[in-house]
């Protein structure tokens, strides 16, 4: 089973076909019961399981034992940006900061109103098309935040900062695409809705003894360690989107886990940027190109004026979702794990025949 249409959408992304009618059968007939998942109790034997099963999951993926803790929230990544301040931040301590687009400068500004906050490197002078590299981060600080892959710039981090204070990652939109210790972190995020499953539900994976060290008083809701005690299920979680999450999981352990995932993946990244260096008509727009995503290949026309005419094309041939970020403009094809090398192929014979006819 394939999807008819080609979605390079940059999130909520493309999720693998047999998880959607998985999931889609959930909502008839969940687990046999002739209920629908989303008319039980998240208290059942059965909701109890997805959880426990998704959670255990996203430990064995990251490569992390006992002491590490992992929870399904609400809220968006967006709302991790003000809960890690305020359960890492100490009172009278300082966070590390790296800018490296829009989503770090979202989590810089929630900090900044938690507490001192620090940035410590920024691309900002090339609007974001290189990763900072070199800079020196100060060993006082209570953690040091990162963004392993700009989503809207086309940036991704292949490899992370060598240092004794605790890192602390947005993983939104490259978790689980390749292999990655988890251990070299003290906590990580992720946004489900990019590469993981539907909008709706945040991992936040963490080591326990990060927690507690504040001295600030922390509102239920926002605190880790109510979560934790809840087993996840503090109030009622997102139970569908964790469902959709679970599936996916499941679909990339069964399919070779994060091993077969990365190859699958540079193949993608492979093909799409060879096309855009290739093909006289395109550019990249990221500087380096050991900096550029393997999940969001952002790129321009070299003749703008031509865009409409490729926008007719690449529409005809069923693709969707490759107009670049508002804030940016260009083109940007997303590459997230479900995305099959048949789609990014479709896309480069469209630019292919995009050139032949107007170059
Ligand atoms: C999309 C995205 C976010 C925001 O996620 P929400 O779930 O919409 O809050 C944060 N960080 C990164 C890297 C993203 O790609």
């Amino acid at each position: 089973m394939t999807n008819k249409v080609h979605n390079f959408a940059a999130g909520p992304g493309i999720l693998p076909a047999e998880v959607l009618k998985q999931a889609s059968e959930a909502c008839i007939n969940f687990d046999n019961l002739n209920l629908s998942l989303l008319e039980i109790s998240h208290r059942s034997k059965n909701f109890e399981a997805v959880m426990d099963e998704s959670r255990a999951l996203v430990k064995e993926l990251l490569g992390v034992g006992d002491g590490w803790q992992v929870l399904f929230l609400g809220g968006g990544a967006s709302m991790q940006f003000a809960m890690v301040p305020m359960n890492l931040l100490r009172t009278d301590g300082t966070a590390a900061y790296v800018s490296t687009g829009v989503w770090a400068n979202k989590a810089i500004k929630e900090a900044k109103m938690i507490g001192n906050t620090k940035v410590i490197a920024t691309s900002e002078d090339k609007n974001y098309a290189y990763l900072p590299k070199g800079y020196e981060i100060p060993t006082d600080v209570d953690y040091l935040h990162v963004t392993s892959n700009n989503t809207i710039f086309g940036t991704q981090m292949k490899s992370f900062p060598k240092t004794s204070v605790p890192l602390v990652c947005d993983m939104s939109s490259d978790i689980f695409s390749k292999p990655v210790d988890g251990n070299q972190f003290s906590l990580i995020y992720a946004g489900a809705q990019k590469n993981m499953g539907p909008a709706g539900s945040t991992m936040v994976a963490m080591r326990e003894d990060a927690l507690g060290k504040t001295g600030r008083k922390i509102l239920s809701m926002l605190d880790y360690q109510v979560h934790i005690k809840g087993g996840s299920m503090y109030n009622t979680p997102p139970v569908f989107p964790i469902y959709v999450c679970l599936l996916t999981l499941r679909w990339l352990k069964q399919n070779g886990g994060l091993q077969w995932i990365e190859k699958v993946n540079n193949e993608k990244a492979a093909m799409m940027y060879g096309e855009i260096d290739r093909n006289s008509l395109f550019a990249g727009t990221v500087i380096a190109k050991a900096d550029r995503s393997n999940m969001n290949a952002c790129f321009v026309m070299t003749k703008p004026e031509l865009e409409p005419e490729f926008d007719k094309m690449w529409k005809e041939a069923n693709i969707s979702g490759i107009r670049g970020h508002r804030d940016v403009g260009g083109y940007r094809a997303s590459m997230y794990n479900a995305l099959p090398l048949s789609s990014v192929q479709a896309l480069v014979e469209v630019m292919q025949a995009f050139e032949k006819k107007f170059a």
